[in-house]
């Protein structure tokens, strides 16, 4: 059958795929329906057809799952953000655990259970971080909002369900200011414009907002009327900074910053200890499910307290500094100089003294750490979406940790890295963790055991 835009046909959903559209056949033929639900019974008109499979959406839903909920968020559909407001909450953390083990057996070719899912108490409101574009609809109001699925296209917000309340009264005051100022938003087409984005984060245990205004100019006229202005409508604003970014490109962040008000920093809790955070630095974004991930991961590597561990993309030592209570030494590598830098200075206030922080590329490092002969019994990595690089895994391979533990965002480079590993090392444990509640992303921690350890 010849397939076309504007076709109208009758499905079921069977499954959903790994960024979360509902997945239904027509005759045989892959149709991916966003937001059908497994059981479900609709009415889909094709929206794209492609040589493999075709893109459709709901027209009428003729029989409802039990699972599905009204979403709380009104944009829910178009908002390119979240994939699974209108599905019961335990169903997502079935699919995020079955994500995970198709993971293994699609990429690893291994087949493993999960020996755990640690759901969140509230999957709402929970990032503690939002980037959010700013642009104008076809009447040329000014919004904010997320882009709609695999476009560049903003969905205009009122306000985000998942991210901190606090977030977007600031945002509307920002436009507000924009428009009495006349500031355009960035256009990504011509590259003209004012602002580009804007950055905030919440902190979760104090009350502290760092807010960073991404420009496209080095100077701004009536920038100080701008920055007065915010800050006097939001005394909760604690750090305020410009961050200009003139490149052609779509990192968020430029190179040059310039502090407003405050220190250009702010600080968090996690697992009881102190964090300063500056803005070019990662920190998790659901911080009750990071206590949680943490305390699972440490407890899994079941540390001794001779031992030396290597906290690998440290970040700005979060783990490592949450650890370093149960070890002898710990080791840190980073990159991102700002981060080594909060690093070093989180391990001072926390008067942590069994830390050393490095900035290296971690492959480098590890590296020089096996060409110097120095032993390291567990190593915990905690890469950037796409995983290790092979400088880092042949360095793995040749130092010969005992135990590994693995926490990663994105399964399917998960599955590619210990694949390549399980030739020294075996699976002990695979825990899932929802840090992204609502959307389609997975956070996981994999214990890997030497396979020589297992043997004597
Ligand atoms: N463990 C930290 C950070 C994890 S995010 C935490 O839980 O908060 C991953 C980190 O890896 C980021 O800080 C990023 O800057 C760093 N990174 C990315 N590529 C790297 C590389 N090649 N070498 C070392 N660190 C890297």
């Amino acid at each position: 059958m010849e397939y076309r835009v504007g076709q109208k046909h009758q499905v079921i959903g069977i499954d959903y795929t790994h960024d979360g559209l509902g997945v239904a056949k027509i005759d045989g033929f892959t149709i991916f329906v966003q937001n059908l639900i497994i059981g479900e019974e609709a009415e889909v008109e094709i929206t794209f057809v492609k040589k493999s499979f075709l893109v459709g959406k709901i027209v009428k839903l003729l029989k409802i799952s039990p699972d599905r909920i009204q979403p709380l968020c009104p944009i829910a559909t178009a908002c390119g953000g979240c994939q699974f407001q209108h599905l019961d909450y335990k169903k997502e953390l079935e699919y995020k655990k079955s994500k995970v083990i198709r993971a293994f057996h699609n990429i690893a070719k291994m087949d493993l259970e999960v020996d755990e899912v640690l759901g969140s108490d509230d999957p709402y409101h929970y990032r503690n971080k939002i980037i959010m574009p700013i642009g104008y609809d076809k009447r040329k109001n000014l919004i904010h909002g997320f882009y709609r699925y695999r476009s560049h296209e903003i969905v205009a917000m009122d306000q985000c369900y998942i991210e901190d309340k606090r977030s977007a009264p600031i945002i509307h005051t920002i436009k507000d200011l924009m428009k009495e100022l006349a500031y355009d938003p960035y256009d990504e087409d011509t590259l003209k414009g004012d602002i580009r984005k804007i950055m905030i984060r919440t902190s979760y245990y104090y009350d502290e907002i760092m807010v960073v205004i991404i420009t496209n100019k080095e100077t701004l006229p009536d920038w100080d009327i701008f920055t007065k202005s915010l800050l006097q409508a939001h005394p909760e604003i604690t750090t305020l900074i410009q961050n200009i970014n003139l490149g052609e490109t779509n990192v968020v962040l430029g190179n040059k910053e310039i502090v407003v008000s405050g220190s250009g920093k702010i600080k968090d809790k996690l697992c009881g200890l102190e964090f300063s955070i500056s803005s070019k630095s990662f920190y998790q974004v659901n911080v009750k499910q990071t206590e949680k991930l943490y305390q699972k991961a440490i407890e899994i590597a079941n540390l001794k307290i001779d031992e030396t561990v290597l906290d690998a993309y440290s970040g700005i030592g979060t783990i490592g500094m949450i650890l370093a209570k149960h070890v002898h030494k710990v080791i840190g590598v980073e990159v991102v100089r700002q981060a080594v830098n909060d690093a070093k200075h989180n391990a001072l206030i926390n008067d942590i003294k069994n830390i050393e922080f490095h900035e290296a590329d971690a492959g480098d490092f590890i590296l020089k750490l096996e060409e110097k002969r120095v032993k390291i019994d567990t190593v915990f990595v905690d890469p950037p979406r796409k995983g290790l690089d092979e400088k880092f895994i042949s360095g793995l391979l040749k130092l010969k940790a005992k135990s590994i533990v693995y926490i990663s965002c994105d399964p399917a480079t998960l599955a590619r890295d210990v694949a390549l590993l399980s030739e020294l090392y075996k699976v002990e444990k695979l825990v899932v963790v929802d840090m992204f509640s609502r959307t389609y992303h997975v956070e996981s921690i994999v214990h890997l055991v030497l396979k020589r350890e297992l043997e004597f």
